[in-house]
């Protein structure tokens, strides 16, 4: 793939990049040849009846283009140029060797076959496309056939087997840059229609939430009117009610409320994941929060067969969080330890952890999650348990509250075995300066039944 192919092509490799590329190559290659060329010299000076006078003039072109490279390659203006450069230098180096190899006698030729090698070697490793590819290639088998026939030398078959071998070496070269430039292509392709692919999915990532967000608002303001109406009506403001009527009442008021919990949920989520939503971090202590967390629980468990109780280790006062967040998700994680026990206990603690966090721990004995699962349920809408179970809920309580727990800069995780229950732990930062104090055992740590 030439310059102008990798600045057309989306999703290419800019020029600048692969223009480094082949500095870099080109550079290193260069280093190599001088080395080559050196050793040449040497053996030349051994072997050549009458010095090296008559061809220093091929050596010192060498060398001087060894240093022009390595000056092209340093120069940051020359290596925009540095495709054709590098083309350039490779068939004069090549022009050079074959030149030498057809004005030298027969035993020196063979010297300078491992320089022709080389240079024609190092147009293999350049990037530089079929079309560069097949010139440098043509050019390199023209000079070393064009260099015989002028040096009017009978063509012995040594001279032939490098030129058929150099003509094989040419030919896979372009071969090799056909192959490359049409795997580029496919990659191209298919780079661009995952962008397209991606660019769609954002788009239509972007237009669900936006459709979530207002679908929710929208489904926000009714419900709450009906929730004040029922207010209304069960505060006798329209007159005194029947025991029947008060009863559909307050199921009309159970449902509505589930409703406008999970409107809010989703309005939550799809603020989350338009990064919209802001945690407004302060000092909660736990001691109040426990103790209104534990009233809530005796609602939720009156009738059932399940034991809570609520601790704060000593150590562990106050944490750095969100109010109304932290009581968003520890009651949620609440909320389904009663959903998913049947007996046994509950607990809600509170422990310091070495790093100065504070770990706020719900366990419960009931039906666990698998381990499979553990991580799912921490993505939206994932119910790891049967729909048959009749338990509510759309499965996005612990997405929010995991989510909301890394904007307060804490974590959640779980623990848990199938029918062994699971402990869920919200980890939270301590405030900067924490007041370290004895445990504390508010109504909170009451136990409830
Ligand atoms: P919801 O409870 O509304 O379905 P959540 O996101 O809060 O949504 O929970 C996702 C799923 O994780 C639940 O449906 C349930 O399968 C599982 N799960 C959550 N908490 C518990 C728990 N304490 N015990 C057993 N399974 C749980």
């Amino acid at each position: 793939m030439d310059s102008r192919n990798a600045a057309a092509t989306p999703g290419a490799p800019p020029v600048e990049s692969r223009n480094e590329l082949i500095a870099r190559r080109l550079g290193v290659g260069s280093l190599v040849l001088a080395a080559a060329i050196a050793s040449n010299a040497l053996l030349d000076l051994a072997i050549r009846p009458g010095g090296l006078l008559p061809v220093a003039w091929i050596y010192a072109a060498d060398f001087a283009l060894v240093l022009l490279v390595q000056f092209a390659v340093r120069h940051p203006r020359i290596r925009a140029y540095m495709v054709p450069t590098a083309a350039l230098a490779v068939m004069l180096w090549n022009a050079l060797f074959c030149s030498y190899a057809a004005l030298a006698p027969p035993e020196i030729h063979a010297v300078v076959a491992p320089s022709i090698v080389i240079t024609t070697a190092a147009a293999l490793l350049f990037p530089w496309g079929l079309r560069l590819q097949s010139i440098v290639a043509v050019a390199c088998v023209l000079e070393y056939a064009g260099a015989f026939a002028l040096s009017g030398r009978y063509a012995d078959p040594g001279t032939l087997y490098a030129l058929v071998s150099l003509v094989g070496a040419a030919a896979a070269s372009c071969v090799g840059a056909y192959l490359i430039e049409r795997h580029a292509r496919l990659v191209d392709q298919q780079t661009s229609s995952l962008r397209e692919m991606n660019r769609l999915m954002r788009e239509t990532g972007v237009k669900k939430d936006e459709f979530l967000a207002s679908v929710s608002h929208e489904l926000r303001t009714p419900v709450n009117v009906v929730l004040g109406y029922v207010d209304l009506l069960l505060d006798h403001s329209f007159g005194p009610l029947e025991p029947a009527q008060r009863d559909v009442l307050h199921r009309i008021a159970k449902n509505a409320g589930n409703l406008s919990i999970l409107i809010n949920d989703l309005i939550d989520l799809s603020r989350i994941e338009a990064g919209r939503l802001k945690v407004e971090i302060g000092t909660v202590e736990l001691a109040p929060l426990f103790t209104d967390l534990t009233g809530v629980m005796e609602i939720l468990l009156a009738g059932h067969d399940v034991q809570f109780a609520a601790s704060i280790a000593p150590g562990c006062v106050r944490v750095s969080a969100d109010p109304e967040r932290l009581t968003q998700i520890v009651s949620n994680l609440l909320v389904n330890a009663v959903k998913f026990t049947e007996r046994g206990s509950i607990t809600l603690s509170a422990e310091p952890r070495p790093d100065g966090s504070v770990a706020l721990a719900v366990t419960d004995t009931g039906i666990g999650i698998p381990p499979a699962a553990q991580q799912a349920i921490f993505e939206p809408f994932r119910q790891v348990h049967d729909r048959s179970r009749r338990v509510p809920g759309a499965g996005i309580g612990l997405s929010i509250s995991s989510r909301l727990a890394h904007l307060m800069g804490g974590s959640l995780t779980v623990e848990s075995a199938s029918g062994h229950g699971s402990r869920f732990t919200l980890v939270v930062p301590a405030p900067s300066d924490p007041v370290r104090a004895p445990g504390v055992a508010p109504d909170a740590l009451r136990k409830v039944s």
